[in-house]
């Protein structure tokens, strides 16, 4: 497969991201870096989503796009981001 389709990045993109976040081997200048890599692909966007799939199983929503948002100041532990999302769905 060619890295080339990942070009404009997919939720499994924020995934790495946030593994930088609670990498304990990662830097303070690293953690920074992955938080810029993140707001750089469009985290706001997720705001105004409904929330992540994953065929997996994978909880996107809950243990990748929240902790970025709020590692971002984009959210607190507060918010109520879609909190109904996998209820009306
Ligand atoms: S929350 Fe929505 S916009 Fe954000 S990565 Fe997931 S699918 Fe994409």
């Amino acid at each position: 497969m060619q890295a080339d389709v990942y070009a404009c990045g997919n939720p499994f993109t924020f995934l790495k991201l946030q593994q930088v976040l609670v990498d304990p081997a990662a830097s303070d200048e690293d953690k920074l870096k992955a938080n810029g890599a993140a707001l750089d692909l469009g985290l706001k966007d997720c705001l105004d989503c409904k929330g992540c799939r994953c065929g997996v199983g994978i909880d996107m929503k809950t243990e990748v796009i929240r902790p970025l948002l709020e590692a971002n100041n984009l959210i607190t532990k507060e918010s109520h981001w879609h909190l109904d999302f996998k209820k009306i769905k």
